[in-house]
């Protein structure tokens, strides 16, 4: 069972969310050519290890949070709402609150 600590909702069962893919950085509408769309929208890294990834917590406060998450043991070290920089309002951050 891997628990994701939703920044509102406490530590969860990951069941309770959609998995809404890795957090890649949108290409600029205005400068992007094809290649980067396609890019960004049909290939992932897929990492062995540490990856960021966005998840919709469907079954609870349903609001998007970044999570980073490791590929193979399924530690979370951090999570906080999607869309915000690291670091921010403390409140935001559940570090470690999976473990
Ligand atoms: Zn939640």
């Amino acid at each position: 069972m891997i628990l994701l600590p939703c920044p509102w909702c406490g530590p969860r069962d990951a069941a309770e969310f959609h998995h809404v893919g890795e957090a890649s950085p949108r290409p600029d509408p205005r400068t992007a050519d094809r290649a980067q769309w396609r890019e960004y929208l049909y290939f992932r890294s897929n990492p062995r290890g540490w990856t960021a990834e966005t998840w919709y917590h469907r079954a609870g406060c349903r609001r998007y949070i970044r999570v980073e998450r490791h590929t193979e043991t399924n530690e979370v070290r951090s999570s906080r709402q999607a869309g915000r920089p690291a670091g921010g309002d403390a409140a935001d951050d559940a570090r470690g609150a999976a473990r």
